[in-house]
């Protein structure tokens, strides 16, 4: 079916104008003089128009964008050769790392239909994304080890709004995404700068309480759960705004709720069972159920996508261990909005979750200094992969465990305790 996918006339031009500004100014913090690299749907265009002018008006040196289509996605998988699904633009990567080594700030829009793979051959998409992630990854290093200030935002697409309300309209889909976008990213208020610094210093105050109570290990018990996470040598925790390592305070996710840090790669022990559905590159998988032992996953299943997330932990070896481990309120406004965004930029925020894969280096302490392999050495996992998934409901109920085995209660029902 053929889309409509100018969506300027139905969302609310003044709150893309703040979602803009804000992504500028708390999500980038943009410096005069530096440059800035966007990636975006097609279809987002207006929300990038805005963003370049906010961007200049902070006094930006260059905004480059680099735009995806849903369709010439498709068109790949409909007619290119079985060879092409073995290559990846690496001159684009290779690009973008040497970018960012001159300290050009980065923003991603998401905002494509979570389901445009769904029907292709699983092995073709798997191939495609192998490439693609072998070829990111120079580029990837440098964001996940926070080199530089980065954000991701998102545009309502008009696919993924008909996926999140499949029983409205086209058009009344994509301006109740656009709400929820809009309330999430705190652009519905008349003031988001002033929100999100008020915002921040909350999540501030948990990091700084799990800081100081040092837990060794997080124990999370709930239906299909027993899980103990060990927490890496050395692991800080952080959320809200951070300071990257050019020095630049930005807030990388909008929306935000979560404060994370980093799992130790060989200590995390038991089962532990999804809470909410993983859309991950166009299939649904869920109702997971995996086994850890010595922190690597020994049993997976799923109710749905089980092949595929078979495949995902076949990746590398870091792929079945983890990367991050998250803690979401209950009652964020993320999950009271009751909506599954099948976009993990969102529905990460709305519950407690685990990330499969790749660590965070600014999760440790003096995170910046360390060596990737002192990252290693204090239990950071490394991988291709990083594939956040939600185990938190309020059902769940989360210990932490201090040296010899002190016991401090953190969440009960899916709520802080503090
Ligand atoms: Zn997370
Ligand atoms: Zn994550």
């Amino acid at each position: 079916m053929q889309q409509n996918n100018d969506n300027s006339s139905i969302i609310d031009p003044i709150k893309l104008n703040r979602l803009a500004e804000t992504a500028i100014k708390v999500g980038l913090q943009l410096q005069p003089g530096q440059d800035l690299l966007i990636t975006a749907p097609t279809a987002a265009l207006p929300l990038v128009r805005r963003i370049a002018e906010h961007a200049y008006k902070a006094g930006a040196g260059l905004v480059m964008p680099f735009f995806t289509d849903e369709q010439l996605t498709l068109a790949r998988y409909q007619f290119a050769s079985d060879s092409s699904f073995d290559k990846a633009a690496n001159w684009l990567y290779d690009g973008m790392a040497k970018a960012f080594s001159a300290n050009t700030a980065r923003l991603a829009i998401v905002g494509d239909d979570p389901m445009l793979l769904s029907s292709q051959d699983p092995a073709k998409v798997s191939r495609a994304n192998k490439a693609n992630s072998i070829a990111y990854q120079p580029a990837l290093e440098k964001i996940a080890g926070f080199d530089i200030n980065w954000n991701i935002i998102a545009w309502p697409g008009t696919a993924w709004a008909q996926q999140v309300f499949p029983n409205e309209t086209q058009d009344n889909a994509v301006r109740k995404l656009a709400d929820a976008i809009f309330a999430a990213s705190r652009v519905d208020l008349e003031d988001p700068i002033a929100a999100w610094s008020q915002h921040n210093a909350k999540l501030h105050a948990k990091t700084a309480w799990l800081n100081e109570n040092r837990f060794s290990a997080l124990h999370f018990t709930g239906p299909g759960t027993d899980l103990t996470v060990g927490l890496a040598d050395g692991h800080e925790w952080h959320g809200g705004a951070s300071t990257a390592k050019n020095g630049i305070t930005c807030n990388p996710n909008i929306p935000t709720e979560e404060v994370f840090t980093t799992p130790h790669a060989h200590r995390v022990e038991g089962y532990v069972s999804s809470t909410k559905p993983l859309s991950y590159n166009g299939t649904l998988i869920d109702n997971i159920s995996v086994r850890f032992e010595a922190g690597r996953i020994v049993e997976a299943k799923a109710s749905r996508g089980e092949d595929v997330l078979k495949k995902v932990l076949e990746t590398d070896e870091g792929a079945a261990r983890l990367g991050e481990v998250a803690l979401v309120p209950h009652s964020s406004p993320i999950s009271k909005s009751g909506l599954l965004f099948f976009n993990t930029l969102f529905d990460e925020n709305a519950a407690c979750h685990i990330a499969l894969g790749q660590c965070y280096a600014k999760c440790f302490l003096d995170g910046a200094t360390l060596s990737p392999e002192q990252i290693a050495a204090q239990g950071g996992n490394k991988s291709l992969i990083h594939i956040d998934w939600m185990i938190g409901s309020n059902e769940v109920n989360i210990d932490g465990i201090q040296a010899h085995n002190t016991r401090v209660p953190v969440f009960r029902k899916g709520e802080w305790v503090e």
